[in-house]
């Protein structure tokens, strides 16, 4: 790996950040704060969040075995997404690798901030090798972003190509695990401390049932914590959000009981995919969602909104002609959509 400060933008490692009212009193037990400009009344939203987090943090350290000192908080996975971004890749200079197709946001981001996107295209097992993504870097590339289990295909990548570009590249690796409790593999998170070129993704938004509340985050080391927490807007997760997230990791034990109900309606609803006529193929998965090819996923994506049905087109997402993205719902929710595709005239 290069060192930090080379793959670093010079502007991002020599910034002073901006130093908040609520950062530079921190760690003082104090009882009358008149150095934020805030209004006294309207108790307690009158009052700046957290900047940093922390007690959300602590949670997080106990619930996912992290160090909260390695834990980056985002205002969603889009945030964390578009940090290295800004961080890393001086526009129009340097470039990032990805594989394709996976998520959108990665080249939404890269096309915000002008840094070149390389997509290389997966297998028909929707895999991809060392060899072909560190094939298509070079010594402008800064990032390499993979999605496992990745989005829409729902497979993991192999873990030994992952930690192979890991151990091989020289700039950073970002695997984004939104998807990681709904998949029988160990998160790549719990090895990070081997590896000081990594960043992992993670969300509240999936598994944790919080997408309303715009929370995710990045596993790194402290340095390139350091680095996001730098650029990051001060006060980037608001105190609701931190509330309501508190909440949640209070009571860890229900998103158990979500993940093995939504794994079994799974095997349901693929199991009935299988057996549509207008199906012609399901590919494994390892997510809350799969992938369906149909004999017309236009025609039938179509369909299924007139009654009111709403599921992913992805027909013209590379490697994904005539597919559908289904995500698994409640079990009511999941029949309708059955009931409605058996119904369906060819
Ligand atoms: C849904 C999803 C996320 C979550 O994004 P948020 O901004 O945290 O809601 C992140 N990565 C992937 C691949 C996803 O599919």
């Amino acid at each position: 790996m290069k060192s930090l400060q080379q793959l670093c933008r010079p502007n991002i490692w020599s910034l002073s950040p901006y130093s908040s009212a609520r950062n530079e009193y921190s760690g003082h037990t104090a009882h009358v704060f008149l150095d934020a400009n805030e209004n006294p009344y309207n108790a307690p939203l009158n009052r700046y969040p957290d900047p940093l987090q922390q007690e959300v943090k602590n949670k997080l350290e106990k619930i996912k075995g992290i160090p909260a000192s390695n834990i980056f908080l985002g205002n969603g996975s889009d945030e964390a997404i578009d940090l290295p971004y800004r961080i890393f890749c001086e526009p129009k200079i340097d470039n990032v690798v990805a594989i394709e197709p996976t998520y959108g946001m990665y080249k939404v981001c890269a096309d915000i901030n002008n840094v070149e996107y390389r997509p290389v295209l997966l297998d028909d097992n929707f895999q991809t090798t060392s060899e072909k993504l560190l094939g298509a870097c070079d010594e402008h590339t800064k990032l390499i972003w993979i999605c496992s289990p990745n989005n829409p295909t729902g497979n993991l990548i192999h873990r030994e190509t992952i930690l192979s570009v890991i151990d091989r590249f020289e700039g950073i690796v970002i695997v984004d695990e939104a998807y990681s409790d709904f998949s029988s593999e160990q998160p790549l998170r719990a090895r990070l401390g081997k590896y000081p070129n990594l960043i992992v993704l993670n969300t509240m938004s999936k598994a944790w049932g919080m997408a309303a509340i715009r929370m995710g985050m990045a596993f790194a080391s402290e340095e390139i914590i350091g680095l996001f927490n730098k650029v990051k807007y001060p006060y980037n997760i608001n105190q609701l959000a931190q509330e309501q997230a508190l909440e949640a990791l209070n009571d860890p034990f229900g998103v158990d009981e979500w993940v093995r109900l939504l794994l079994r309606e799974r095997g349901r609803v693929m199991t009935a995919f299988r057996e549509l006529p207008i199906c012609t193929k399901v590919y494994p998965t390892e997510a809350n969602f799969f992938l369906a090819c149909m004999t017309d996923a236009q025609t039938i994506y179509d369909y299924l909104v007139s009654k009111g049905i709403i599921v992913r087109n992805r027909t013209h997402v590379a490697l994904c002609g005539n597919c559908l993205r289904v995500t698994v719902g409640k079990k009511g929710e999941n029949n309708e959509l059955l009931a409605a595709l058996r119904q369906y005239q060819v």
